[in-house]
């Protein structure tokens, strides 16, 4: 009986200390995630639902607007403890006032957060993000995040918009120059370059900002190109193709994620449970926060889901965490509570991650912690920031054409620049700059004329309007990024042009896209150089000199007509603050181009989209000459290649591919294997070259893409030198989501491809075994 109460006693002993131990371990875990949730929770405590309410509410300074509202009395809503951050505003003695009301004023004092579209740079503007990952350098993409961040945060602002890590694979849709290009592997990488950047793994000092990844989630595959449009996906894609550039951010630790404007699944992102808590919480761990779109909670009205209570009740219980601009949470989330369409706890959840942040910023200790006058004078658009955008600009530019050696240009030539784009700096930073002074932009006449001083003779003539269609025109021209309409006739512009183009030993035809032809709302079908423009061109080739195109651009663009004519095509989207001055550096030789695409070009609109790592289809095409195969998956019209694939550009100099190792033939689900090949510098120029790996997965128990990027080198080799370039591939880099969506390698055959572009012919082999 003893010995039983005694075993007794102890089972309960046992139990009540493993339970209390257990409770521990929930505690410490619970503070070792959210070190601020003790103060998070006494603060909670003392406010009202109004000022609840009020956090989850970011409405725009008003300064710059995307939408169709823009958002009213935002400092007495400040004061009234009813705004939780906001965007759009900029200088440390702006947001130092602004803050003041909100610490001063408001009943609890609660700092706001600040935020902005600090998208590739902020006054010291880079390359717009298509052409900044056209560069493939890695290091130099995560330090333009780190001076953008160092700016901005100088200016006051401590939350950016950015990255945007969409993938895309049409071009008619404007905001493939936002992104990275269509790649999956590339655009995760790019992603997590970019939070660093920003983060550095560090928010608590006063020069990184906390990064906002978006457009969660499949943005960039909006039908037909259009934007806003909606998206419709199978998961075994969105998987596989679109969601891992996101959840590399998230794994890199990125502090808020923005809901996408398009549905998913029937549903809009903004409401979307299933996206936004299942997904990105549950199985992905991201404990930030999540912002809606531009008045994203509104658009749910006419995506036809329901009025604004009920959609801003859907939003918030999807997961949803902050209200951009709609104020739908302020004005109707009191009534849901009263309805009990929400509870207390999905508004304090989401109340909890906005100030969770603000503790992480350290906004509680010092609110004007970003407001320092001094290095607002000091670390913006600093001659060391603005020499390594002129560095990074150039390292942007893929070379697409250069017979005949045209490219580089002599310093002792006498060289007609000639073309709309040739003399305007509020073009050249491009989309989504908006803190960029953008007078203070470089233009390709100011760049060309401070590289050679007076060793060349540049002359210049507009040569025509940006387009025939003034209307359109406008629409291009956009945010102050004019190119004013010459009074003159066409004709005249043109005769000018063809005047000094006699008198020259090479034209400079500087033409394409202004920069409002592409971005947010610049969706075009039409993706030729504007007719105008192509007959300027026309006209100067006929005169017999070599012609150069520096072509401007924010997406992929059909060149098929300017491939076959035009010499040599540099393509130098839109290059930022020191546009000028980079594009020199490339004409003249001084930077021998490097920049790979990493979007497709396609020979015409019909082949979009259009990509490398398409699938083979049941009837694939037999050659790759072109021909026209009945009865096999192509065109009668057009061929099936793209113009210029996903990888290309040329150097000035070329490169020789050899010797492709691997270091077994076979490897089992614990091995990697090591892949060497020796590429040789055969021209006559040093020069950097991007050295490409793909995969292919050869049989697969779901159909797998032809081939897939899975490895890069961005090396500097000099002529006449060979370099042996490695290459390591796990089992983690075989992996794929399966039809059950398992994330797994299957064994069997791989092929290994090397090369310079997505063409990549050399070619191997290995096995994986179980
Ligand atoms: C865009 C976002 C941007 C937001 C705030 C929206 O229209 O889709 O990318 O961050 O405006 O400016």
């Amino acid at each position: 009986m003893n010995k039983l109460f005694n075993l007794k006693t102890a089972t309960i002993v046992l139990v009540t200390a493993t339970l209390f131990l257990a409770i521990l371990i929930v505690i410490q875990q619970k503070n070792s995630e959210n070190p601020f949730e003790a103060q998070v929770d006494s603060i909670l405590n003392l406010m009202t639902i109004e000022e609840k309410l009020g956090q989850l509410n970011l409405p725009s300074s008003g300064d710059i607007t995307t939408g169709a509202s823009e958002s009213s009395n935002v400092a007495k809503n400040i004061e009234d403890g009813k705004v939780g951050g906001l965007f759009n505003i900029k200088t440390v003695e702006k947001i130092r006032e602004v803050q003041k009301i909100a610490v001063e004023k408001s009943r609890l004092g609660i700092p706001l957060i600040f935020g902005m579209d600090v998208i590739h740079g902020y006054k010291t503007t880079f390359p717009i993000p298509l052409g900044l990952s056209a560069s493939w350098d890695i290091e130099m993409i995560e330090k333009t995040a780190r001076v953008a961040a160092t700016e901005a945060s100088a200016d006051g602002i401590n939350w950016t918009f950015s990255p945007m890590v969409d993938i895309s694979r049409d071009a008619r849709w404007g905001r493939v120059s936002e992104g990275s290009g269509e790649d999956t592997y590339y655009g995760s990488q790019v992603a997590r370059a970019m939070v660093r950047g920003y983060q550095q793994n560090d928010l608590t000092a006063n020069n990184t900002l906390l990064s906002c990844v978006k457009h969660f989630a499949l943005y960039g595959a909006s039908e037909a190109g259009r934007d806003y449009n909606t998206v419709d996906m199978s998961r075994i894609r969105m998987y596989n193709e679109y969601l891992p550039p996101y959840k590399a951010a998230i794994d890199e630790g990125v502090g808020s994620v923005m809901a996408s404007f398009n549905e998913v699944d029937g549903v809009p992102a903004t409401g979307n449970k299933w996206l936004l808590t299942d997904l990105l919480r549950d199985d992905w761990g991201f404990d930030g926060f999540v912002v809606t779109d531009y008045t994203g909670i509104e658009e749910m009205v006419y995506h036809g889901v329901g009025d604004l209570q009920q959609v801003s009740a859907q939003s918030l219980k999807a997961g949803s965490d902050m209200d951009m601009v709609a104020e739908g949470f302020l004005n109707t989330l009191k009534q849901s509570l009263e309805d009990g369409k929400v509870s207390i706890n999905d508004i304090d959840t989401a109340v909890k991650r906005i100030l969770t942040a603000k503790y992480q910023l350290g906004l509680f200790d010092d609110p004007y912690k970003y407001c320092d006058v001094n290095r607002a004078k000091t670390e913006i658009f600093t001659q060391e920031n603005r020499d390594f955008a002129r560095t990074v600009g150039a390292e942007s530019m893929v070379l697409l054409k250069n017979e005949n050696q045209t490219l580089p240009l002599k310093k002792s030539s006498t060289i007609a620049l000639i073309g709309p784009l040739a003399n305007t700096s509020v073009n050249m930073a491009g989309t989504w700059s908006v803190a960029t002074d953008q007078e203070k932009s470089k233009t390709v006449l100011d760049g060309l004329k401070s590289v050679v001083t007076d060793k060349a003779n540049i002359l210049y003539a507009k040569g025509s309007n940006v387009d025939y269609d003034l209307e359109l025109e406008k629409r291009a021209t956009m945010f102050g990024k004019d190119i004013p309409r010459d009074d003159r006739t066409d004709k005249q512009l043109l005769d000018e042009a063809l005047a000094i183009a006699k008198k020259a030993d090479v034209i400079v035809a500087t033409l394409g896209e202004t920069a409002e032809f592409s971005g947010e709302s610049s969706s075009r079908t039409n993706l030729e150089i504007p007719q105008v423009q192509k007959d300027l061109l026309n006209a100067l080739l006929k005169t017999g000199k070599p012609v150069v195109l520096v072509l401007f651009t924010g997406r992929p663009l059909v060149l098929v007509e300017e491939n076959d004519t035009v010499p040599a095509i540099l393509n130098v989207w839109f290059p930022g603050s020191e546009a000028g001055l980079s594009i020199a550096d490339v004409l003249f030789g001084d930077v021998n181009p490097s920049g790979k695409l990493t979007a497709t070009f396609p020979r015409n609109v019909g082949q979009i989209p259009i990509f490398y790592n398409h699938k083979n289809t049941g009837r694939p095409l037999g050659n790759k000459e072109g021909k026209f195969e009945k009865f096999k998956s192509n065109y009668i019209d057009v061929r099936n290649e793209p113009l210029y694939p996903f990888g290309y550009g040329l150097s000035y100099t070329t490169f020789e591919y050899s010797n492709l190792k691997l270091d077994q033939t076979s490897i089992n689900m614990d091995g990697k294997i090591n892949i060497t090949v020796d590429v040789t510098n055969t021209g006559n120029y040093d020069g950097k070259e991007v050295i490409q790996l793909y995969i292919r997965d050869v049989v697969g128990s779901v159909t797998r893409p032809v081939k897939e990027l899975k490895g890069f080198k961005k090396a500097f080799i000099k002529k006449g030198e060979t370099q042996t370039v490695s290459f390591d591939i796990s089992v983690e880099d075989l992996k794929f989501y399966n039809y059950d969506l398992d994330f797994v390698a299957e064994p069997g055959d791989f092929e290994v491809f090397v090369g310079t572009n997505s063409d990549a012919s050399l070619k191997t082999s290995f096995k994986l075994t179980k």
